[in-house]
């Protein structure tokens, strides 16, 4: 286990669009008997109609593992058709949220502002939210990199939560295969620490768990978490599949 500082790995599963109730069962009865006592925090985000089956087979197979929804609305409740709130993630027995994921930022129009206001929502609702930052590809080629995620970073913590992690995840390497080198990642989350230092103080810096996404596998996974910097993964594709899962879990001795 590389992490440093104390802080316990994170390891995350978004399925995004995919699987049914049967598959999450499934899913979860593999998890179940791979994962032993693991020493990473295991987190599952399936989309929303799942949740209460994914509540009741992580009960019944995983006990241990959280749950997490996908996306909330900055509001508490109220007249918004087909979004979810805080609330109701909450007592469908999720503990986490995504805010800010890059496919929402791409195809939802969601700002740095509206990912902020999320983020308060999440806490006023008691759920940890996993913030989502990463530049794309042009605007690593332009040098911007460092720039947007400062920007992706203080805005999204605007409300500064108690309780939150961020994933960092490069928009080109998401579903595409390819993934950031551990050179990249490493220094990536080394410039993150620095920033949340500055925004919140060095303690809290160094126990904000800073995990990596984007085309994680089980045969890179070992490389990227050699870095002390790298407290975990958000895993989409090769989450799917719970060997592969398991695997990636592995390589933080969780299972
Ligand atoms: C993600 O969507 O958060 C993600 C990291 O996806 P993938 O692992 O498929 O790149």
């Amino acid at each position: 286990m590389s992490s440093s500082g104390g802080r316990r790995p994170l390891i995350a599963a978004n399925w995004k669009m995919h699987l049914l109730r049967a598959d999450v069962e499934a899913f979860c009865r593999i998890l179940g008997e791979g994962l032993g006592t693991p020493v990473a925090q295991v987190v599952l985000f399936p989309s929303h109609p799942l949740l209460s089956s994914a509540s009741w087979a992580i009960g019944a197979h995983a006990p241990g593992v959280a749950l997490g929804g996908q996306d909330l609305h900055p509001e508490d409740h109220g007249a918004f058709t087909g979004d979810v709130a805080g609330p109701q993630l909450r007592d469908a027995g999720c503990s986490w949220v995504l805010c800010g994921h890059s496919e929402r930022r791409r195809d939802h129009g969601e700002s740095d502002d509206l990912v902020g206001r999320k983020v308060a929502a999440a806490e006023r609702a008691g759920l940890i939210p996993l913030l989502c930052i990463g530049e794309r590809r042009e605007e690593r080629h332009s040098g911007k990199t460092f720039s947007v995620l400062e920007r992706q970073l203080a805005a999204g913590l605007v409300s500064r939560p108690s309780r939150f992690a961020i994933a960092y995840e490069p928009v080109w390497a998401i579903g595409t295969g390819e993934t950031a080198t551990p050179e990249i990642a490493a220094e990536t989350h080394v410039f993150l620490r620095r920033r949340l230092s500055a925004l919140y103080g060095e303690r809290i810096a160094s126990q904000t768990r800073l995990v990596y996404g984007g085309s994680v596998t089980p045969v890179n996974a070992a490389e990227l978490y050699r870095s002390a910097e790298v407290d975990g993964f958000l895993v989409g594709g090769a989450s799917l599949d719970a060997g592969k899962f398991l695997d990636i879990l592995g390589v933080s001795g969780s299972a």
